[in-house]
């Protein structure tokens, strides 16, 4: 039987940068991991010689980690036409995330498609579409982008399947895209993920094609469906549940999917910060047949 691809994000700080994440990876029982090239709400990043991706590699070998995935920050955003400043500071930095996910080996890259901050959801989408473009036309790296599914918090956009299917249509290299479905995300969107698991795969095939997500985000949700929220829960204490969660992991169709969970940490007995990584557990509870 074909192993499972399964892991979480994990850290990247530190003198041993990738190899730490790596190593990370590994305690939790994973063989494929997510991780931000730096902090993921600032864009000051290292440069790439400082990641140590030839020590991580070779580690990551040996403890059977064949594939990683790289998450954008969350603060670029290259749906705002109301600041030109930060939609170029998205572009220009997306520019380079391309290539240090490239340097990383990594194939994929997950964004936020972004948020229209007020303009409306077709000024926002527009934005979106030129910002892919701007970047994609002169970029020739063998990296996808993945547009994340969003929870529609705020003035998100990609928060249905519908908009996400928008900006395929608008960006020229669209072979260079994917999509990363969020489980919590797409839950809190207003699918009945719980209910009618296959109808939202359906409606995802109609719409985008299932072929096209390129990473699962295997997370519970704090909140019912439809509420907009975006509060990830531990796997199994959440609306959306363990045993929707499980099938997803085990579906076939998703057998090439990276599949990372990005459940909160937990705190100790009697202890109000969180210092306990849930990973280890949660993946084998996940893996259990
Ligand atoms: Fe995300
Ligand atoms: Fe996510
Ligand atoms: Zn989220």
């Amino acid at each position: 039987m074909q192993k499972i691809k399964i892991g979480s994000h994990v850290k990247m700080a530190g003198k041993e940068m990738f190899l730490g994440s790596v190593k990370e990876a590994e305690s939790y029982g994973a063989n494929v991991l997510m991780l931000y090239t730096g902090a993921p709400q600032n864009t000051v990043r290292k440069e790439i010689a400082a990641l140590n991706v030839e020590a991580g590699w070779e580690y990551a070998k040996e403890a059977g980690i064949e594939e990683i995935v790289v998450h954008a920050p969350y603060i670029i955003n290259l749906g705002n036409t109301v600041k030109p400043e930060t939609f170029e500071l998205a572009v220009t930095f997306l520019e380079k995330e391309i290539q240090r996910t490239a340097a990383m080996r990594s194939r994929i890259l997950i964004l936020h498609p972004g948020a229209h901050v007020g303009a409306g959801e077709e000024a926002g989408i527009a934005q979106i579409i030129k910002g892919l473009n701007l970047v994609l036309d002169k970029n020739e790296d063998d990296v996808y982008i993945a547009l994340e599914t969003m929870a529609g918090k705020g003035s998100e956009l990609g928060r249905s399947f519908e908009e996400i299917k928008m900006i395929y249509d608008g960006v020229h290299k669209r072979d260079r895209l994917r999509v990363c479905f969020d489980t919590c995300h797409v839950h809190d969107a207003g699918y009945h993920l719980v209910e009618d698991y296959e109808g939202v795969l359906q409606q995802f095939e109609e719409t985008i094609g299932i072929s096209q997500i390129a990473a699962i985000h295997i997370n519970d949700s704090m909140n019912p469906c439809g509420a907009h929220k975006d509060r990830h829960a531990n796997i199994g204490k959440g609306h959306i549940g363990f045993d929707i969660l499980r099938q997803i992991v085990h579906d076939d169709r998703f057998a090439q999917v990276p599949k990372i969970l990005e459940t909160p940490w937990i705190c100790e007995e009697g202890s109000s910060e969180k210092t306990i990584p849930p990973y280890k557990e949660e993946i084998a509870a996940l893996l259990e047949a």
